[in-house]
């Protein structure tokens, strides 16, 4: 019989957990990158990181997938971007790229393309004998969640596209960032919400955030690492001696380098600049009063107020 070197990944029954339907697909990233990716506007597309048969070509993509691992945890970082799925791949080509099979379990990936790759094996969904089965008849996509499914989209991605931002737990036993993954797995996903905040109002990326005010997916995660960022200043161990106050002209920039410092995870130098407030009151006030100015518009979306 003949078979494709993507048959043994087909989807199963539908229903079962080989033939699962999908609407969406993620993004994963590590913070720092999803700063960036804030910055930009857009995922830009990127040469592959381990040893694809795309890099002989040097094509650029951009990762997406419908596998979650909320249990297990994401090996690509603490932050998913969501994307509609259809609007992906409308009148676009798709190729079998390789399937990866040091991976566990193994992860088939496929290009979605605008361009033609005569060097690349077509891959047509609507038979079903693979890892992505589109149904002919109801357009409704499906993938085997036995197996890791990539889509690899060569172009870049506008994040204004973007469905939800949501924060993922980091897996114990890979990253791609880093060789030790206890540097990031030792970091919840609660902190790692509350660290991004920290990065987008010690970066001034806040403002970028007025195109999603109607997405509560999106605006949903931001004000949820806001409370948690919130709460960890308001459990900062009070100053001896210090005399700042909100009202003083220096309070926003020591603020904002209390952010910049929690952004990177360094409590020693948040603390130390903490002390310089008089009380904690005055600390949570100014950080208030940071935040609404640079969340601008969004900040009544929020709940961010700062209490005159
Ligand atoms: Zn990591």
């Amino acid at each position: 019989m003949f078979t494709e070197e993507w048959s043994e990944y087909a989807v199963g029954a539908t229903g079962s957990y080989s033939c699962l339907e999908f609407h969406t697909v993620s993004h994963v990233t590590h913070l720092q990158a999803a700063l960036n990716i804030i910055q930009d506007g857009q995922i830009d597309a990127r040469l592959v990181f381990d040893h694809s048969r795309l890099n002989s070509s040097r094509t650029l993509v951009v990762w997406v997938s419908p596998n979650e691992w909320d249990k297990k945890g994401y090996f690509y970082g603490h932050v998913r971007f969501s994307f509609d799925w259809k609007p992906l791949v409308a009148d676009k080509n798709f190729y079998y790229v390789e399937t990866m099979k040091e991976y566990n379990p193994h992860a088939c990936r496929i290009l979605i393309t605008d361009q033609d790759h005569p060097e690349l094996h077509p891959y047509d969904p609507s038979r079903r004998d693979g890892p992505w089965w589109r149904n002919s008849v109801t357009g409704a996509d499906h993938f085997n969640g036995t197996k890791t499914l990539e889509f690899l989209l060569e172009t870049d991605v506008p994040i204004a596209s973007m469905r939800s931002l949501s924060f993922v737990k980091h897996s114990s036993e890979r990253c791609s960032l880093h060789k030790d993954p206890a540097n990031c797995s030792r970091l919840s996903a609660r902190n790692a919400q509350a660290r991004f905040v920290a990065g987008i109002l010690s970066d001034r990326l806040a403002w970028k955030f007025e195109r999603f005010t109607n997405l509560a997916e999106i605006t949903g995660s931001v004000r949820t690492g806001w409370f948690a960022l919130k709460a960890d200043f308001s459990n900062l161990p009070p100053g001896t001696g210090g005399a700042l106050r909100a009202s003083d002209s220096a309070s926003a920039a020591v603020a904002r380098s209390m952010l910049s410092f929690y952004g990177k995870g360094d409590e020693n130098n948040v603390k130390a600049l903490a002390s310089l407030f008089s009380n904690s009151d005055e600390t949570l006030q100014t950080l208030e009063t940071l935040a609404e100015e640079e969340f601008g518009d969004v900040a009544g979306e929020l709940g961010i107020s700062s209490a005159k």
